[in-house]
């Protein structure tokens, strides 16, 4: 706290994390020696430089970029970069930490970093995304590398940025290598990337329900957002059988009783880039409450995948009031910790993002092999992969927090076992 007061969303990050490592410190303290707490809440370099680029009405622009290279003691830096106005260093490096310990949980070779800028790419022409992506890239190529740090896409980094972003890092340095993961698949992209982090939730979420005898088949699902991890969370929930009723965007969400049309949903966000309430005019049966999350609605299963702290305790009320008895997180962070507490002492299951939304860097972990094998691979092969991995990571999360004395506890299983694994390679190299 003494080092990070101006970082209330690294500090939420980091406490949840410690709050689980209380049970080792219990029960096995041996395995917190070395200092190993006191260098994993400081990352390994923060750097931030200035982005300008013209508009189109010629006018200098200037935004702010980050990368924060928090840890490789198990492979290269590895994690998002997040282009949205929200964007400050507290909100990279709270991703960045949260990074460690999912990349840990995939069993990949994988460290963590992350990175963006306040940019906003809405309402921008393609133009001026490309000219903005190349000048980010201009500073950050010098930083990152396929056996350094691999970036990838996060909340406002689709396809399209990392394309221009990729073609200017390739330019500079004259090298044609698996420097940025989510590329398009004509470029050395995988396939299933675009799909994993939705698809692996509901992997996960299935291995969960599966476990406690149950599945999605029949059930009701709420899921926040309407971007990449919601609509094939979305997509990937429905094919198992549940009906989803909502979506949502920053100016409100949409209800469709019916059960949502996907079809229509990826029409207005994908090739049109418009705004969920949109949906609205074609659905007359479906509600669109502006200004609302979608937590009101009755649900068996909810699905946050939208942004941090957009589950509070208030809406873990409402859900709990409406019986939803499981919350996978999809987003980073997306629940705050006064909701999780009261989701868990109600009974609910709980799984946070650092395990159950893995599913995104556990595939872009398979582009980089794909990458440095100058081969690709089949939609089905890495479909099944990512399954196993998914699958892997509840199966871990629920034994570790057994094993401890948690059991049903994933946020203490997730926390403790991505710590053990990084915590012993640090212990290895010595005090680095
Ligand atoms: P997208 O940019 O594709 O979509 C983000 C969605 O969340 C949009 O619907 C957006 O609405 C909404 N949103 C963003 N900020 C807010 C806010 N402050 N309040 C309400 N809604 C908001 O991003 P992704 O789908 O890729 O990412 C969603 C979450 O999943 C993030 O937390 C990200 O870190 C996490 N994640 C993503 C992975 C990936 O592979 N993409 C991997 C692992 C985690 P609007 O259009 O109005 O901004």
């Amino acid at each position: 706290k003494r080092r990070n007061p101006n970082d209330p969303e690294f500090l939420q990050a980091v406490e949840e994390v410690f709050e689980s490592l209380q049970v080792i410190a219990e029960k096995k303290p041996e395995l917190l020696d070395d200092g190993v707490l006191e260098r994993m809440v400081e990352p390994d370099r923060q750097i931030m430089f200035r982005v300008p680029w013209v508009d189109d009405q010629g006018k200098t622009q200037v935004n702010r970029g980050y990368r924060v290279q928090f840890n490789n003691a198990i492979g290269p830096y590895k994690g998002g970069l997040r282009f949205h106005p929200s964007v400050n260093i507290s909100i990279i490096k709270f991703l960045g930490f949260e990074q460690v310990f999912k990349n840990s949980l995939t069993t990949l070779p994988m460290g963590g970093g992350k990175g963006g800028s306040d940019f906003d790419p809405k309402g921008k022409s393609d133009a001026e995304v490309m000219r903005f992506c190349q000048s980010f890239m201009t500073e950050l190529y010098k930083y990152i590398g396929p056996n350094t740090d691999v970036p990838a896409g996060d909340i406002g980094v689709g396809g399209r940025e990392i394309g221009y972003m990729f073609g200017q890092y390739k330019k500079i340095t004259n090298e044609w290598s698996g420097v940025l993961t989510g590329k398009g698949l004509s470029f050395g992209g995988s396939l299933v990337r675009t799909e994993a982090t939705g698809y692996g939730l509901c992997y996960f979420t299935e291995a969960l329900l599966n476990n406690k005898g149950t599945s999605f088949e029949g059930k009701t699902v709420a899921i926040s957002g309407s971007g990449n991890v919601a609509i094939y969370a979305c997509q990937k929930a429905t094919e198992l059988g549940a009906k989803v009723v909502t979506l949502s965007d920053s100016n409100g969400s949409i209800y469709d009783p019916e059960g949502i049309d996907l079809a229509s949903v990826k029409e207005i966000k994908e090739v049109r880039r418009g705004r969920i309430k949109e949906y609205c005019e074609t659905h007359p049966n479906a509600i669109y409450m502006e200004g609302k999350r979608p937590w009101s609605v009755p649900c068996d299963i909810a699905l946050p995948c939208a942004t941090q702290n957009e589950l509070n305790l208030d809406d873990a009320k409402e859900l709990v009031k409406n019986k939803v008895f499981c919350v996978c997180e999809g987003a980073n962070m997306p629940t705050t910790p006064e909701a999780i507490h009261y989701l868990m002492e109600n009974g609910v299951y709980y799984a946070p993002g650092k395990a159950s939304n893995a599913g995104g860097v556990a595939c872009s972990g398979l582009e980089m092999s794909q990458n440095a094998e100058h081969l690709s691979w089949t939609f089905e092969k890495v479909d099944e992969m990512l399954k196993d991995i998914m699958v892997g990571i509840f199966e871990n999360c629920r034994d570790t927090a057994a094993e401890f004395g948690h059991p049903d506890e994933y946020v203490i299983g997730a926390n403790i076992a991505g710590f053990l694994k990084v915590a012993e390679a640090m212990k290895a190299q010595g005090c680095c």
